[in-house]
């Protein structure tokens, strides 16, 4: 016997949610890059994400809790309430609150089975594949061939007509190296000590450098960040063109990425203001 429960109607009007997280993207990469066409979704903002590296973040966004803004003299519980709240705009949906998302307190499987959706997720980083605990209640998840092609993801998008969906696309083009799709990986930047980053792409534990990096290069890693952003951008346009007009978008990062400032590359076992400052907008799409 079947013993999955049915998939509810969902309630008339709910929106599309599409959350696009380029990962390892810090803030003033974004605002070097100013990107034109996600700035047609909304304001950005500078806000700060709950983890440092990309497993837990991405845990905490499907949680439903998206970057803070880091508010002062607010209690902790009291600023995750009021943030479940902004799901009732961004859904089109009326009566969400914290309490909705209970016992599971995991954003698909709220939007599933207490409202109908079909949940998606194409991802770019190895630690987020499907078979990790965050593969729960999704109709599809894929990890993608290659680590830095949102376009491919494009493709592979579908929306149901009779039923709104939740996407979740992780993208790795920001990620170190910080490699556009066309770019030959033999001219990937070569730089003593990360190597071994790469090849254990994400994993904390993975930083064994024998001596601190280069400056110029870590300057010009940074430069590499920010080019992605503007490429990117192109191929959000082309995301915005194909979602249906009744969908909020969601675009951010999982965590920042530190460029030697204070001695430290990369992300994960780093306590730094710029690993945690993570752009973000959102928006109907435009
Ligand atoms: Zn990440």
């Amino acid at each position: 016997m079947d013993a999955t429960p049915p998939v509810p109607q969902p309630p008339p009007g709910a929106r599309n949610l599409v959350v696009v997280v380029l990962d390892s993207l810090r803030y003033d990469s974004w605002l070097e890059a100013a990107p034109t066409n996600v700035a047609a979704l909304g304001q950005v903002e500078r806000r700060f994400s709950y983890a440092s590296w990309t497993a837990p973040s991405h845990l905490n966004l499907l949680m439903g809790l998206l970057p803070h803004t880091n508010p002062r003299e607010v209690y902790a519980s009291e600023y995750y309430k009021q943030d479940f709240l902004r799901y009732n705009e961004r859904l089109g949906v009326a009566g969400i609150e914290f309490r909705s998302f209970l016992p599971a307190l995991f954003l698909p499987t709220y939007l599933k089975h207490s409202l109908g959706y079909a949940n998606h997720a194409r991802v770019s980083m190895p630690v987020l594949n499907e078979h990790t605990v965050i593969n729960r209640d999704f109709d599809s998840y894929r990890l993608m061939p290659k680590h830095n092609d949102m376009a491919a993801m494009l493709d592979t998008l579908q929306f149901d007509p009779d039923r709104p969906s939740f996407c979740l696309l992780n993208v790795g083009e920001t990620h170190y190296p910080y490699a556009l799709p066309t770019e030959d990986p033999s001219r990937w930047p070569r730089i003593s000590g990360v190597h071994g980053v790469f090849k254990h792409l994400d994993e904390p534990d993975a930083l064994d450098a024998p001596e601190f990096f280069d400056r110029t290069a870590l300057r010009e890693l940074h430069g590499r960040q920010i080019k992605t952003v503007e490429y990117i951008d192109t191929v959000l346009a082309r995301l915005f063109d194909l979602l249906p007009s009744n969908t909020w978008v969601v675009v951010t990062s999982d965590h920042g990425e530190l460029f030697g400032e204070d001695r430290f590359f990369g992300h994960g076992p780093i306590a730094h203001e710029k690993v945690f400052e993570v752009p973000f907008v959102e928006g109907l799409v435009p």
